[in-house]
């Protein structure tokens, strides 16, 4: 199983099988919307109505929770670290640390994604 080679993924049964992955969708490069940022809590409304757009974006790659924002889409990427994994994941438990808050992508996942219905599992351990 490559997680870069979808045509590799298995097959997604049921949320039953995250119990036993090292959460290998969270190595993958994630794009979030606005909304997202504002319920994860790393950006008010307010902030975003008095500085701009642009002005928060750079904002948040110098605080390093984002590490690109394109404005012809709208979205931003979510910071990965030097192992790949998400900058929400906690490296020990292989779990969101914001899992209530997560983004709409990551609740999507695998219906949507390089190749709905399936995901690159790995097994923990
Ligand atoms: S925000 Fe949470 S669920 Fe989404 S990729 Fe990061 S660790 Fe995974």
């Amino acid at each position: 199983m490559d997680v870069d080679r979808p045509s590799t993924w298995k097959k997604f049964t049921s949320d039953e099988v995250c119990h036993s992955c090292v959460a290998s969708c969270c190595t993958m490069p994630v794009e979030v919307t606005l909304t997202d940022l504002i319920r994860l809590n790393l950006v008010t409304e307010d902030e975003v109505q008095n500085m701009g757009i642009r002005k928060v974006a750079k904002k948040l790659v110098k605080e390093k929770w984002i590490s690109t924002y394109r404005e012809g889409t709208g979205l931003f990427m979510l910071t990965q670290k030097a192992n790949r994994d998400c900058i929400f994941l906690d490296t020990r438990t292989r779990r969101c640390t914001n899992y209530q808050l997560r983004p709409d992508v990551c609740r999507q996942f695998p219906s949507i994604g390089p190749r709905p219905g399936f995901c690159p599992y790995i097994k923990n351990g």
